[in-house]
Order: structure tokens, then sequence, then C-alpha cells
């Protein structure tokens, strides 16, 4: 099964992800993760990425796009895969659509996050994440802290700010997300595949709400 996870930044995505991952037994593949870790490895990689991501902008296509050909060939993800950040542009979804034929497979269900504008600033600039990069555990310090200050419940390792979770670069984000993302929500929507799913406190919905509709709905 091919889940994908579309949304603007700070609407849920990976927290959503990371809970199908756990009850649906597929794996997540974050293409912001695989970035972040090749920063931190100082690859060739992470260098071109770094130039990108710390101004708030995507990654260039062809790049992203070959990250995500390697990883789908690996054998883990011969069961199925959460998408959790491609694709991202119109072009990256239908190289996808592509390299997924050529396996026997499509995309079998998008699922289309939205959050209220002032929540999403509000909710990435009190987001704290893991640095187990294995772990990847994502927190909220006001709607869903740790039950120790600055400490992972699930591995114990440290909990971080995000470079780029800073309120300007979330705002360049947020512009490039409407200008070259949201354009998915139609190309998806034309497919028949899409689930629209609304993450905000002011209707009580979190992501662990939306992630159980989610895994009743797939059932
Ligand atoms: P994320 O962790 O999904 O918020 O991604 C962090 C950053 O990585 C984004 O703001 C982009 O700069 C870059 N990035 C992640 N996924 C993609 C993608 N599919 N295409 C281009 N850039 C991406």
């Amino acid at each position: 099964m091919v889940i994908i996870m579309l949304g603007a930044p700070g609407t849920g995505k990976g927290t959503v992800a990371g809970l199908l991952q756990e009850r649906l037994g597929i794996k997540q593949v974050s293409t912001g993760d695989i970035f972040r870790k090749n920063i931190k490895e100082g690859t060739e990689l992470g260098t071109l990425a770094e130039k990108y991501i710390s101004k708030g902008n995507l990654v260039p296509d062809e790049v992203t796009i070959k990250i995500i050909e390697d990883r789908l060939n690996e054998p883990d993800l011969e069961k199925g895969v959460i998408l959790d950040g491609f694709p991202r542009t119109v072009k990256q979804a239908e190289e996808l659509d592509k390299i997924l034929q050529l396996k026997g497979k499509k995309v079998d269900k998008v699922i289309s996050l939205t959050t209220p504008d002032e929540e999403i600033i509000e909710r990435i600039v009190n987001r704290r994440v893991c640095s187990n990069q294995d772990c990847k555990a994502v927190y909220n310090i006001v709607l869903n802290p740790p039950k120790k200050d600055g400490i992972c419940d699930k591995c114990g390792a440290e909990l971080i700010v995000r470079k780029d979770d800073t309120e300007e670069t979330v705002r360049a984000r947020l512009s490039n997300y409407f200008e070259q993302t949201a354009p998915l929500v139609d190309y998806y929507e034309k497919q028949g595949n899409l689930l629209t799913e609304v993450v905000s406190k002011s209707i009580n919905k979190l992501g662990k709400d939306v992630a159980e509709e989610i895994v009743e709905i797939l059932k």
C-alpha cells in the first residue's frame, strides 16, 4: 500500500505518519528526515540541501525524485510505504506515478491535512523533535509535551528545535507550500484517492485522533 501525506508545514504530517507506521506496519519515509540526516553527516547531498532548506525553499525536483526512486527500490518498502513530505510539486507527483507504475504499484491513498493558518505558526514555534535519528518523535510543548522537559519519552534522547522552525523560515515554507504543493490536492482529487482531514485544536482534533480515524477508514 502506498500512502501519501500531504499538507502545509505544521499540520502534523510527521506525527500522523509516525502513528500510521505503528498501526499499519508499513514504513514512514520522510524526505525532510533524509535531508536532515545528510546535513548532520556532512554529505555532499546535505551541503546542497541545506542551501535550500535554511531559506525555507524546496530542494530541486531532480535531486529529490532521485532520492525517492532509490529509496523505493529498497526491500524494506516492498510491503508498502507512507511518504511523508513527498511529493511536493506536480513534477514530483508525475514522476512518482511513473516510478510506481513500473513496479506494478500505484498511489492508494493521499491524506491531505489542513490546519487554520493562525494555528500553524503557533504549532511550529512550539514544536520539539527528538534528536535521535532512529526515533524522530515529535512533540508540542503546549499540546503534547514530553513527560520530562526536553527529553524524549520514547528513547530518552534530547529534544531539539528544528533549525528551519523559525518564524521567518516558516513564512517562506508556507508561501512555497501554497504556490508549489497545494496544486497536488487537485492532482490527487482527480485521481480519486484524496482524503482530507482537519487537524485543529479548535475542533479538538489532534494528529493522534486523525490517525485513528484513518486506520478505521483503511480497514
Ligand atoms: P519537512 O521535514 O517535510 O518539513 O521538510 C523540511 C525541508 O526539506 C522542506 O522545507 C524542504 O526544504 C525540504 N524538502 C523536504 N521534502 C521535499 C520535497 N519533496 N521536495 C523538495 N524539498 C523538500
